[in-house]
């Protein structure tokens, strides 16, 4: 049985009731459309925690193009009822007023929260403001839950790394990095993968083959960033894939500009638009298949 609450208050209550109880809780934070990558951050947080809670909430404050956020798929109760046979004990959602009491519901009222220097570059430049509204609502949402344990995707890189920050600041959270869930061919599963036609699908695949090139020269012994880089625009570059970035950094210490010379760690970075569906992906070089 899942609960299903429509309010951050109600949320709120329910999970300070459950840790009255002594028992841990895992909090999945996502907006809705879910897929199976989704579903694997839930059964992850099933075996990590006693209670797990699934926040389902489309944030305006993340998006940067209006279009983009009007078209995002809204369906709570459908969300419920997959996360439910996922071993999700509670999916909560709520308002921006809600969220954000005595913003009247309006962006420019919400105080945002510092994301920290892992925002700079690569997705901060193609998306500016993105990263303050994405730790704006992760800080919420975790004084909303106060989880132990916070489960975000690989797939969003950088996300992870400022999530990561946030419940560093906190105190309270551990926030937990999930590997990439990949259809056949290695496309990165994404609420935005809708968009794509049949014949997209198949192109969009150039991703996968672009990061494989990187991770492919990387075990040849190559270590600096711009050949690493340059293997992966030679891949891209015949595509139909509008490339907004194709790059390699040190996963464990961010740069916004590219490290100036060779790496003892590496993950390689793509983004780009086919069509109206912007994808992006990312593969660490330095971990064995
Ligand atoms: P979203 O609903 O797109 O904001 O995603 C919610 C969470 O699910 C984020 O932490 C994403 O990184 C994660 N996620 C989305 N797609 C995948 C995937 N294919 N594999 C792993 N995690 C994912």
């Amino acid at each position: 049985m899942i609960h299903r609450l429509d309010t951050p208050d109600l949320a709120r209550a329910w999970c300070a009731e459950e840790r009255g109880r002594g028992r841990s809780i895992g909090l999945i934070p996502t907006m809705g459309a879910l897929h199976e990558g989704h579903f694997g951050l839930v059964r992850r947080a099933a075996e990590e925690n006693d209670r797990v809670s699934v926040s389902v909430f489309v944030n305006p404050l993340q998006f940067n193009k209006a279009a983009d956020f009007e078209d995002y798929r809204r369906d709570f109760d459908g969300d419920a009822d997959l996360l439910a046979e996922h071993g999700c004990d509670m999916a909560f959602t709520g308002t921006l007023e809600q969220f954000f009491p005595g913003s009247e519901g309006l962006l420019e009222n919400v105080p945002r929260v510092d994301p920290g220097p892992c925002a700079a570059g690569l997705e901060d430049v193609y998306r500016p403001g993105h990263f303050e509204g994405m730790a704006t609502i992760v800080q919420r949402l975790f004084e909303v839950a106060r989880p132990d344990r916070a489960y975000f995707g690989w797939k969003d890189f950088q996300q992870v790394l400022i999530a990561q920050d946030v419940g560093r600041r906190l105190g309270y959270t551990e926030v937990v990095g999930c590997s990439t869930s990949r259809e056949a061919g290695g496309l990165a599963r994404s609420s935005r993968n809708e968009r794509l036609s049949d014949s997209q699908r198949v192109e969009a695949l150039v991703i996968h083959r672009a990061l494989c090139a990187a991770r492919d020269l990387w075990s040849t012994g190559e270590r600096r960033p711009g050949e690493l880089a340059a293997a992966m625009r030679n891949v891209l570059e015949p595509s139909p894939l509008d490339v907004e970035y194709a790059a390699v950094r040190d996963p464990e210490s961010w740069t916004g500009e590219e490290p100036a010379g060779p790496l003892e760690r590496g993950v390689a970075l793509i983004a780009g638009n086919l069509g109206t569906a912007r994808l992006i992906d990312n593969l660490r070089l330095d971990e064995v298949p």
